[in-house]
């Protein structure tokens, strides 16, 4: 549940990169150009190592139980989705939250793109707010999904005539929730309804702004479909991703 403090402070930063963040592509959404990637995250921490070639603090959370987590994590998240791109934190501007992709930069040794995830939102979910730590994996799955929406070439393909990007964003939490499912079937006592929620409490009516993500019903709605496909049909990522990509595609713009 979000918190009073949350819902005073937050009203418009949130997580996946809410329309009006500082964050924001020129371009909506969460997925930034190489350009904007680095510039949001310059000077940040350095690549988290993800695959456990080594044990650098530097490029830790900070606290050793989660990063040992997030790597196993961001592990998977890399066998499902068939992709290895780099993975840091970074310090948002503010108060804002958020957390971005990018498909635009190619690392020697994590060749798809990046995805860089952002420390006060980081912090808020530690103290078990938006989702909690379970919600880290959600939003991961979501960045990871736009990268895969870029290495794939659908992601020109779901902006709207006027530019809009909310049915990547559909898409990215349809994959967030089908890994969600992946995550219950391994351990049935996943809160995976508790993501659900969060995610949905992320919807926006910013039905004019070309970052609309989608509103609390959509991103919902969108979350649920993507679990029941692996929860309940065992579908494969890459049917999970077409059917996604249908799915997002048919979906109209709720104002
Ligand atoms: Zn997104």
């Amino acid at each position: 549940m979000l918190s009073r403090r949350h819902i005073l402070a937050g009203l418009c930063s949130c997580a996946f990169c809410q329309p009006g963040q500082a964050e924001s592509s020129a371009k909506g959404g969460c997925y930034l150009t190489a350009d904007e990637f680095k510039t949001l995250t310059d000077g940040s921490k350095e690549s988290f190592d993800y695959a456990f070639s080594g044990f650098d603090k530097r490029r830790r959370s900070g606290d050793p139980d989660f990063d040992k987590a997030l790597a196993i994590t961001l592990l998977k998240l890399t066998d499902t989705f068939q992709i290895l791109p780099d993975f840091m934190f970074y310090q948002e501007k503010g108060s804002s939250m958020n957390a971005v992709a990018t498909g635009s930069i190619e690392r020697r040794d994590r060749p798809d793109g990046a995805v860089a995830y952002g420390l006060n939102l980081l912090g808020l979910q530690k103290q078990g707010e938006l989702g909690g730590i379970p919600g880290v994996i959600a939003v991961c799955a979501h960045e990871f999904g736009h990268v895969v929406q870029m290495k794939r070439g659908t992601r020109a393909k779901l902006v709207t005539a006027s530019g809009q990007v909310y049915r990547n964003e559909l898409h990215a939490d349809y994959l967030a929730g089908y890994f969600v499912g992946l995550k219950k079937l391994e351990n049935t006592t996943f809160p995976a309804a508790e993501v659900a929620l969060a995610v949905y409490s992320l919807g926006d009516s910013s039905f004019e702004s070309r970052g609309h993500h989608g509103t609390r019903e959509q991103r919902g709605e969108a979350v649920r479909q993507g679990f029941l496909r692996s929860h309940r049909d065992h579908a494969s990522f890459d049917e999970a991703f077409e059917s996604g990509f249908k799915y997002a595609q048919s979906i109209k713009r709720a104002g």
